[in-house]
């Protein structure tokens, strides 16, 4: 969880795998593609008969992940004759603005769940069994007699501040990392 943020490209790597998965597309694929559209030296875009020949991947799934791709805005085409066929091709490249402002996006939604996370760490008290392991607020111990629901055994108060303490490390590390890419990506 705390490491994902700190490398911008595996964060968008996962997203695209999600996005392929829930899409019935092959994740593999979708992500072999991505790499090859936002290759540095990838000046002129690729079209659908490149990515063919540098993959063996039939055109129809090349399609369906680059459009996958462009509709979450991760992709960009332009328009222009292919220079070796001499028609109208499609030519794919990586938008990276908006790369950019999706991956800020995301970072915001972990920090909300993070925040989420320590306002209930921090404003609950805990108990645990010694036995199992499980884990109860205060209310469910309460009503359990302070016993588990699993063994029986009797529950004992968790110290959390250790939690408590990481959550916040973590939560401050990624405000300050959102303020740094905002001022890139809304260059200030
Ligand atoms: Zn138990």
């Amino acid at each position: 969880m705390a490491g994902d943020e700190e490398n911008p490209m595996k964060d968008l790597e996962m997203f695209i795998k999600e996005l392929a998965e829930k899409n019935d597309v092959d994740p593999q694929k979708a992500i072999h593609i991505f790499k090859i559209i936002s290759d540095p030296g990838n000046t002129e875009g690729y079209s659908d008969d490149d990515i063919e020949a540098l993959t063996g991947y039939k055109q129809a799934e090349i399609r369906r992940i680059l459009r996958l791709l462009y509709d979450a805005r991760i992709a960009r085409y332009r328009k222009g004759i292919h220079p070796s066929y001499g028609v109208a091709r499609y030519f794919w490249s990586v938008d990276s603005n908006s790369i950019n402002y999706m991956l800020l996006k995301r970072k915001r939604e972990v920090l909300e769940k993070l925040k989420q996370r320590l306002e209930y760490e921090s404003s609950n008290e805990f108990y645990r069994c010694s036995r199992d392991g499980s884990r109860y607020t205060f209310n469910e111990a309460y009503h359990n007699d302070f016993r588990c629901t699993r063994c029986g055994s009797l529950l004992v108060l968790e110290d959390n501040s250790a939690i408590v303490k990481a959550l916040r490390e973590v939560v401050e590390r990624l405000e300050r990392e959102i303020e740094e890419d905002e001022r890139k990506v809304y260059g200030s």
